[in-house]
């Protein structure tokens, strides 16, 4: 019998498939003591496989490319910490084998981790991962990961880690459901690059028997197990229509009479630019640069690198629009050069511009290099900061872009309700905004973007986050510039009618969302995204908020 189960949407599309469970058994080895003279030789085999797990992230990030290839690389950093290894090496002298060693050495590492606050849930995870790749190489057994199929299957997991959902090859994996994870969490940003539908924070999802057949739509979160023939026909139907309509909407995008919004996308590094232009992408509204800097947590990496990274973006959009943001630092994306080890809670520390400011030599690099890059160019050079609290950060940042002698447009990111709140007067400073509807969300709502128990917090159509995105759209459209939203929110097609109609003047989003937001924006007047936007606003929840916009842009 068809049963409905409900999660978080965050990748569009429909999947229909078989279930095949992802291997995430945790594998607990033996707690065995071995004489010491074996000692030295089960130390070489810990720090061989430590090597081999290490190499085989980062091929598989080669692999990947793009954003995920530095997650990747972060997690083969994270394999060969030296602090891990000699705790490692230590558990092996007083008699541990190498797999338990290394499973007790990272279960401390872990519980620092956990202990230290949730804001650290994503980097558990990628820790977990690490630790069963390791110690399932000790033991010789199959790597835990994506399953072994010949046949498209749906994925159902836990949580992705960013080594799997990296690899995870479109041809077999029709969609993924997880059962923690928030909408702006790590895979889901991940899985929107690749274009798989998924759909997360889905409780209840492991305990869908394997082969079991389901039908997941991606865009509304929704999970039929066992679909009737007619809910399969009705579904692969609205698939084939809107696969029709993607492939006929082109261009610039703009409303059904022509008003302008351009579409740019977000990227991690030259990787993402071939499906950003692929796509259509008009420029790019949100290059996360702190992906260069996760290669190395100890140093910055230097002026010729960042030049090189930074020329290879702009050179993809000439004349187009390009949207540097400097280093967004701290809390689930810490440096150790940067961030500092001792707070209590990172997620409201010394992070993104605080962290520059405190380093004004890192920013300094960072901003002459972008100077560098863009010489000769004729790219639309526009640089902004992350984590703007108030006027005093927007006019340090400009300072020290004017300092520089970058000759770009100078923003700010709305991330903060303050910003939000007090738009105008940030706008004294700096030339446009940006809406960071991800960090708003989590700081509007005190809900950490990494836990699945909060995604109902996370959601983009929380009516007060949309009082906020309002607020600063207003106050743009007062001092004649631009507020832009390069959060996840710009990636939901009826919610980018929404921001639009709120007065929002671009939306930047992951490549694949492109062609989904375009389309819908063209069905649209102006007039009718305004009324969908106020009939939103109105609305008493999140739920409340998507119907009645709904209602209004289907003529209800
Ligand atoms: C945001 O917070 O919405 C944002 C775009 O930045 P990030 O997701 O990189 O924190
Ligand atoms: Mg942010």
């Amino acid at each position: 019998m068809e049963t409905t189960l409900r999660g978080v949407g965050v990748s569009h599309g429909v999947a229909i498939g078989e279930v095949r469970h992802m291997g995430t058994a945790v594998l607990e080895p033996p707690a065995k003591s071995i004489p010491a003279e074996e000692a030295e030789r089960e130390q070489g085999r810990a720090r061989q496989a430590v090597e081999a797990v290490a190499a085989d992230l980062v091929a598989r990030g080669n692999l990947a490319g793009g954003e995920a290839q530095h997650v990747l690389e972060a997690q083969a950093m994270m394999a060969q910490d030296p602090e891990l290894m000699s705790d490692v090496d230590r558990r092996i002298a007083v008699g541990s084998t190498a797999e338990r060693a290394v499973y007790d050495a990272f279960a401390a590492y872990r519980a620092l981790l956990a202990n230290a606050g949730e804001y650290l849930a994503g980097r558990v995870a990628d820790l977990d991962d690490v630790r069963n790749r390791i110690v399932a190489r000790l033991l010789g057994v199959p790597m835990p990961g994506v399953p072994d199929s010949d046949e498209p299957y749906v994925l159902i997991a836990r949580d992705l880690a960013p080594a799997d959902t990296a690899l995870l090859d479109p041809a077999l994996v029709l969609g993924f459901v997880t059962e923690e994870g928030g909408p702006t969490s790590h895979s889901a940003i991940l899985a929107r690059a690749l274009g798989v539908p998924a759909v997360v924070a889905l409780p209840g999802a492991g305990e869908l028997a394997e082969g079991t057949v389901v039908a997941v739509d991606g865009s509304t979160g929704e999970i039929f197990v066992e679909p009737t023939a007619e809910k399969r026909a009705e579904m692969e139907g609205a698939a084939a229509a809107r696969k029709a309509a993607l492939a006929a909407s082109t261009g610039p995008g703009a409303t059904s009479d022509g008003h302008k919004v351009p579409l740019l996308a977000n990227v991690g590094g030259p990787g993402d630019v071939p499906a950003a232009v692929e796509a259509g992408a008009e420029g790019v509204g949100l290059f996360r640069t702190e992906f260069l800097f996760l290669d190395d947590s100890k140093q910055a990496p230097s002026e010729e690198k960042q030049v090189a990274a930074y020329r290879a973006v702009l050179e993809a959009f000439p004349e187009g629009r390009v949207v540097v943001r400097v280093l967004d630092a701290g809390a689930d994306k810490p440096l150790d050069f940067l961030t500092p080890a001792d707070e209590p809670n990172p997620a409201l520390g010394v992070r993104g511009l605080r962290s520059l400011l405190d380093h004004p030599e890192v920013l300094r690099t960072q901003l002459t290099s972008l100077a560098k890059a863009a010489e000769g160019l004729p790219v639309y050079l526009e640089v902004m900061a992350p984590m703007v609290a108030d006027r005093a950060d927007a006019k340090a940042f400009a300072d020290a872009c004017r300092e520089a002698g970058l000759r770009a447009k100078f923003g700010a990111m709305v991330e903060i309700p303050s910003a939000a709140l007090r738009a105008r007067s940030i706008l004294q400073e700096v030339e446009f905004l940006s809406l960071g509807t991800n960090d708003l969300a989590q700081y509007t709502f005190a809900a950490d973007r990494q836990v699945g128990a909060v995604s109902r917090l996370q959601d983009p159509w929380q009516p007060a986050l949309l009082d906020l995105v309002a607020l600063s759209a207003e106050a743009a459209r007062a001092e004649g510039k631009s507020c832009g939203v390069c959060g996840e929110a710009a990636a939901d097609p009826l919610l980018a009618c929404v921001l639009t109609g709120l007065g929002v003047t671009s939306l930047s989003m992951g490549a694949a969302s492109i062609p989904y937001v375009r389309a819908t924006l063209a069905k649209y007047s102006l007039a009718q995204c305004e009324r969908a936007a106020n009939a939103a606003r109105s609305a008493e929840s999140a739920d409340e908020a998507r119907s009645a916009a709904q209602a209004v842009l289907s003529g209800e």
